[in-house]
């Protein structure tokens, strides 16, 4: 499944000036962690609907021994509402690319992302109107911290020249606040649904399916193999290069990474240059219909165009077009977030 030839793995290191590692050290290192493991020892102990909406128990491991914390309260209660949250840290990762921490409403708030069986399937929604506008710009973010972390919630946002919402971002500083709620219910996932993903990214579309390898790697119960292709305009526009290196090195027999690039590398050996072809999709893709597989599509309008088709609604995934289509893949083979 994993032998590709013509592709290189890239280095994945953010520069430290970029990227706190206090600030964010939520990124897997070397398995499931401790706290981790017990979260699903809870889930397994604690079956079923008792735990709907995220109010599990979870634990943690402190310098005294272990502690033991209450259920969490939830933010994002999937009811319609509007919850400002304030800026407390932000870190640019590239040259347009920020990372950014909201504050929860309370140290002991979660998200409420994990809103089915505890899995992950969800993005926000963020809103701002400013005086001038007319009616509010509104946009779908899917956070990239764990789901069980309490008290805040990280977003990697990527500036578009002239885009309303992530140019508002961009302009906030420490202690303003951004409204959001959610969650927006995206692919529905179960522990070894499939046995094997293809996640096709462009550039910010690899926040979805980040969010979809935590819950897979997270859980030692899950043994999907994961492949993902990851195109960037450059080699700086690679975002959680750092998370997806701890993963790709903590699970080599299941987590396969291809970075292209439309400008050519600095050094040889790390990402390819080229866009994703018929070819490329060709040595990475299992066979159309040859087993329980699943390809997920998250980037540019453009990228869903060529590669996926594009999607009618956010309730409607169209019929699989482009390069997908051309291939043989069929409908339910394919996600488009
Ligand atoms: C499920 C989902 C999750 C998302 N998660 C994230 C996330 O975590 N981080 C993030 O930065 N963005 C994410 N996005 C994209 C985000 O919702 C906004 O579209 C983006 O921030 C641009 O918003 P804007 O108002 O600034 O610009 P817009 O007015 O929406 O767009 C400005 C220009 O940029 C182009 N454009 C818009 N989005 C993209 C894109 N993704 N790639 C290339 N060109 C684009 C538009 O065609 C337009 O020309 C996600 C989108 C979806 C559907």
């Amino acid at each position: 499944m994993f032998a590709r030839t013509a592709f290189a793995r890239t280095s994945l290191r953010f520069s430290p000036a970029a990227c706190s590692r206090r600030a964010y050290a939520s990124a897997p290192a070397s398995g499931p962690k401790r706290s981790n493991v017990l979260v699903y020892s809870a889930i397994a102990a604690i079956a079923g609907g008792a735990i709907a909406g995220g109010a599990g128990y979870y634990y943690y491991s402190t310098a005294g021994g272990e502690a033991v914390l209450g259920p969490p309260e939830v933010t994002f209660k999937g009811d319609g509402e509007w919850v400002d949250l304030q800026l407390a840290e932000l870190a640019l990762v590239t040259h347009n690319t920020m990372r950014l921490r909201f504050k929860l409403p309370s140290e002991n708030h979660v998200s409420g992302l994990k809103v089915a069986y505890m899995l992950p399937k969800a993005a926000v929604l963020t809103k701002h109107q400013a005086p001038t506008d007319e009616k509010p710009t509104i946009r779908p973010y899917t956070p990239v911290n764990d789901e069980d972390a309490r008290g805040y919630l990280d977003l990697v946002v990527k500036k578009y020249d002239n885009g309303p919402m992530s140019s508002h971002i961009f302009s906030l500083s420490r202690g303003r606040s951004l409204s959001f709620k959610g969650p927006i219910p995206k692919y529905e996932w179960a522990p070894n649904k499939h046995e094997h993903i293809t996640l096709i990214a462009g550039g910010t579309g690899i926040t979805p399916m980040y969010q979809l390898m935590r819950a897979i790697f997270h859980n030692p119960e899950d043994k999907t193999k994961v492949t993902l292709v990851f195109g960037n305009l450059t080699e700086k526009d690679i975002l959680l290069k750092r998370e997806l290196e701890d993963l790709e090195n903590t699970y080599p027999q299941r987590f396969r990474a291809f970075y292209l690039v439309d400008e050519a590398p600095k050094k040889p050996g790390r990402a390819t240059q080229g866009r994703v072809t018929k070819e490329l999709l060709k040595k990475v893709l299992p066979e159309p219909g040859s087993g329980n597989n699943k390809i997920f599509v998250c980037g540019p309008p453009g990228m869903y165009k060529a590669i996926s088709g594009v999607k009618n609604s956010p309730s409607d995934q169209g019929e699989v077009a482009g390069l997908l289509k051309e291939l043989g893949y069929k409908k339910e083979e394919v996600y488009k977030f």
